[in-house]
């Protein structure tokens, strides 16, 4: 099933000054574009046109590192659009899931602070990440196309911390961007979402 660049989810101009439209229309029209010609080309090459995206990311992870960077980047940038809505962020959090990251994150404050220390301290291009592995939520930090998937976990939420996400509008200070992501980006519908599913 040969990978295709999704819509986004909203307008270029809906996340206001959280992030951009300039930041969006590099980040989906260009560098995510990018990743779905390069995996389709590698997973072709790979003879693994036929497979799932899922599939192709957990079989590539450490035999095929071209096909891997672009695979899992293609999964993590098509859930990552959805990670974030307009006017999103803050607490207001659908129950099952406030109480999953109240009994296993330590509450809304904990998590706050333990996910954007997981996006800071990602040395490089990365990702951090609300994770469920064993049935229990956990923070979660990788570099570069990593994701849980290959360590035995599901995304539950994802922020992408390549500077390509915040550079336009944050420079350098990743900080300040993952303060902007969970205080008022965060679709934490589509999260619940992921969260009902992983616990089916
Ligand atoms: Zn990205």
């Amino acid at each position: 099933m040969a990978f295709e660049l999704p819509e986004l989810p909203y307008a270029y101009d809906a996340l206001g000054e959280f992030m951009s439209a300039e930041t969006l229309e590099y980040h989906h029209d260009k560098h995510h574009q990018a990743y779905v010609d390069n995996g389709n080309k590698l997973a072709d090459a790979a003879g693994m046109s036929g497979n799932s995206l899922e599939e192709i990311v957990k079989a590539s992870f450490g035999t095929n590192a071209g096909l891997f960077n672009n695979a899992a980047q293609h999964y993590n940038h098509m859930h990552f659009w959805h990670w974030m809505a307009p006017n999103g962020g803050g607490t207001k959090i659908p129950g099952n899931l406030e109480a999953a990251i109240n009994s296993d994150l330590g509450g809304y404050d904990k998590f706050k602070a333990d996910f954007m220390a997981a996006g800071a301290t990602q040395f490089g291009s990365g990702w951090c990440w609300i994770a469920m592995k064993d049935g229990k939520l956990e923070i979660m930090k990788t570099p570069n196309g990593e994701n849980p998937l290959v360590h035995g976990a599901t995304p539950i939420l994802g922020c992408d911390v390549w500077e390509h996400s915040y550079y336009i509008d944050y420079r350098n200070a990743r900080p300040k961007y993952l303060e902007a992501f969970v205080d008022s980006l965060i679709n934490w519908e589509y999260a619940s979402e992921l969260f009902e599913k992983a616990s089916a």
